[in-house]
């Protein structure tokens, strides 16, 4: 059997071809249109020489032509690379030299940031970029391609055969240490999550889940996409997290299942929903970061008739890896159980495993059906990550007696703000690139509404000028809008310890108050 996700998007259409996969505002595309527009897209990319295994980048927002783009590659046995759009050049030419892509798939908005990206990025060959355009607009930079050449291809039929090892998508993540690396996702990997994952929230085939998490980050991709192609569902396509926009939508298309960051609950429950009938969602499905108890109790009052429900995974564990199954057996603060045919410990630092109870805090290791094969071309990274054979979360837990898992707190140096996650070191890379600027340390600080805001901690060398908004401004120019430092705090020295490390331990109470010195 083949568990290319093209193969069971045809699967679906042959059960309901004109059923609608997804909408947007008042456009809807049926499952058939999905799978004939997706297979020109694949012939069209074999066209231009592509063989099975090759890489094609994507960077777009939630549109229709992200699914076209994901089936199609899939569909001709290629790999997809998807890239968050807010990426600045500098970071876009890091995935794509790393990722090798041979192709590129980007927006009208972030198209000339795409050309400076393909200008920087060093693949040997040129990057042939194709630019998806709104209806009504047909401009784009010079050198670009128009994606309608995707579009208006011969139809490839059936899906090129894979291997159930074979790699579908390269998932950017910077794991627990380092600059990004590309996780590579099986077909049966994403096909296990997806199945494992819909049977534990009881995803129907008349369910109508909310894309609103983007859809380039494992969570959107599997547990909302792919799960509704795989139940022959459909989703709702909003581009960008707005809570009026999702209010809306969710309204307007009588959204069943919504998937969200924390974040996004907090918002939709701190937002005025204006009498607007939302009686018929059902399920909340809650990850990326610990749902706070209150929040969720607030949020199952304000909506009666939904339950919240929480999960736990990394883009290594293409989505989920633990799940609180449905309202009765779930424990609010926790990340539920293992999945089917998904083993979790949690182990000490000699990777032994500790005994269940709050005091017992170890690290979460996971292993199983839904564990990546590895990061792409990172041999050691891999080694590492893989210790034992039991692939190390970077994640600080504990379980209880009946088996529920617990995060604490993050081994790793990350920062989540309002879902996203952001690398205090490249952060900090940047900050380093400017001229007066002699130790960095990047931070969370606590915030009630994003979850973690970024915090800068600077040093400068002596007789430099540059002030806290000066150096704000000069990431904000290098960085995505989710990663730069929205304050930063200048020190005359950073603490250091005997490795001369810097102690980010000692700045977290100064980033929460204390005084810069
Ligand atoms: P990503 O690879 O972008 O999916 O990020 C994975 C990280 O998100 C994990 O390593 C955790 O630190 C965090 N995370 C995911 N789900 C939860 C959750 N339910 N509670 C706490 N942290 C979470």
């Amino acid at each position: 059997m083949s568990f290319n996700l093209a193969t069971i998007l045809q699967e679906s259409r042959r059960e309901n071809p004109d059923k609608p996969l997804c909408h947007i505002n008042d456009l809807e595309f049926s499952y058939a249109q999905v799978d004939e527009i997706s297979g020109r897209v694949a012939s069209a990319l074999r066209g231009l020489g592509l063989e099975p295994g090759d890489r094609v980048a994507v960077q777009l927002p939630n549109l229709p032509q992200f699914l076209f783009t994901y089936f199609g590659i899939l569909k001709a046995g290629l790999v997809m690379v998807p890239l968050n759009p807010l990426l600045k050049a500098p970071e876009t030419a890091y995935h794509l030299t790393d990722s090798g892509a041979r192709v590129f798939v980007t927006f009208e908005m972030f198209a000339e940031e795409a050309v400076r990206a393909v200008e920087l990025a060093e693949t040997g060959e040129s990057v042939r970029t194709y630019v998806v355009n709104l209806p009504g607009n047909d401009e784009r930079p010079e050198g670009t391609l128009h994606y309608d050449e995707l579009y208006f291809a011969e139809d490839f039929g059936e899906p090129e055969p894979t291997g159930s090892d074979d790699t579908a998508v390269l998932l950017y993540t910077s794991g627990t240490t380092g600059r990004p690396k590309g996780a590579e996702l099986t077909h049966f990997q994403m096909y296990m999550n997806c199945t494992v994952g819909g049977d534990l929230f009881g995803f129907r085939d008349d369910d109508i889940g909310l894309a609103v998490l983007p859809l380039f980050h494992i969570f959107g991709l599997s547990s909302v996409l792919n799960v509704a192609v795989r139940n022959g569902g459909t989703v709702v396509l909003v581009p960008r997290f707005e809570t009026a926009a999702a209010l809306e939508a969710m309204e307007r298309h009588r959204c069943t299942i919504l998937a969200g960051v924390p974040t996004m609950y907090q918002e939709i429950l701190h937002s005025d929903t204006g009498g607007r009938d939302l009686s018929t969602l059902r399920v909340g499905v809650s990850g990326g970061a610990s749902m706070p108890g209150e929040v969720m109790r607030a949020f199952e009052e304000k909506f009666p008739g939904m339950v919240i429900l929480e999960g736990y995974g990394l883009s290594e564990t293409c989505a989920g890896a633990t799940f609180n199954i449905n309202a009765e057996q779930r424990r609010v603060g926790s990340i539920g159980k293992p999945l089917w045919g998904v083993s979790v410990r949690v182990v000490d630092s000699d990777d032994q495993p500790l005994p269940p109870g709050p005091d017992q805090v170890g690290e979460i290791v996971v292993r199983g059906h839904n564990v990546m094969k590895g990061y792409w071309n990172r041999p050691e990274a891999t080694a590492e990550a893989f210790r034992g054979g039991w692939f190390h979360t970077g994640d600080l837990g504990y379980t209880d007696e009946e088996g529920y898992l617990y995060v604490v707190d993050r081994k790793k140096d990350l920062v989540i703000r309002g879902g996203y996650n952001v690398y205090p070191r490249e952060v900090e890379e940047v900050l380093y690139e400017h001229p007066e600027v002699t130790a960095a340390a990047v931070i969370g600080r606590p915030d009630a509404r994003l979850g973690e805001e970024v915090v800068a901690c600077v040093s400068l060398g002596p007789g430099a000028g540059a002030t806290e908004e000066d150096l704000i401004a000069f990431c904000k120019e290098r960085l995505a809008a989710y990663k730069y430092p929205r304050e930063v705090r200048l020190l005359s020295e950073l603490p250091v310890g005997p490795t001369g490390k810097i102690l980010k331990k000692e700045l977290r109470p100064l980033a929460t108050g204390g005084s810069g010195a």
